[in-house]
């Protein structure tokens, strides 16, 4: 199926420079609308460029050309400024409180999908924001991300297994 998608632009972004090598998942811990209400709020200064609903709903909040504001400090591939290359994908909810939901997942897929092969994108491209941003962040929760992470490799293929992280 395919899930509804509303644009819902975030004036929290930077220049049209987005490197788009890989995607770094969050959850909102808020619902739905009072997230997106925070990323239409300038003061903010937050955004992701997508937000699934529990029920697979998807919003875009800033386009992929453009850098989006939810990485902060951060480190991955090598690299800091993960805001720079890293598409910002992020569940509505707390995945400490409840898993990711099955549409969700499906969601997820749909929207991976129509950038899995442009972009050139494979397991060890996707992070968390506590795999980038360890000790300052927790999200995703360790066995959602490892649900999610075998969900994509049933899906896309490869392994499953975590990929491995620069010290
Ligand atoms: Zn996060």
């Amino acid at each position: 199926m395919a899930y509804p998608v509303i644009e819902r632009p975030s004036p929290n972004r930077g220049p049209d420079t987005h490197e788009r090598l890989g995607v770094l998942f969050h959850h909102s811990q808020m619902g739905f609308e009072d997230t997106i209400n925070l990323m239409q709020n300038p003061a903010s200064q937050v955004s992701y460029h997508c937000l699934i609903a529990r029920d697979g709903t998807r919003c875009t909040l800033v386009p992929d050309t453009a850098v989006a504001w939810h990485a902060g400090p951060s480190r991955f591939m090598g690299r800091s400024r993960c805001n720079d290359f890293l598409l910002g994908l992020a569940f509505e909810g707390d995945t400490d409180v409840d898993p990711i939901s099955e549409d969700q997942l499906a969601s997820t897929i749909e929207w991976l999908s129509a950038r899995w092969g442009p972009l050139g994108l494979s397991l060890d491209r996707l992070a968390d924001h506590r795999q980038v941003s360890p000790g300052r962040k927790r999200d995703l929760n360790p066995s959602e991300w490892d649900r999610l992470l075998r969900a994509l490799a049933a899906h896309f293929g490869g392994s499953g297994s975590p990929p491995s992280f620069p010290s």
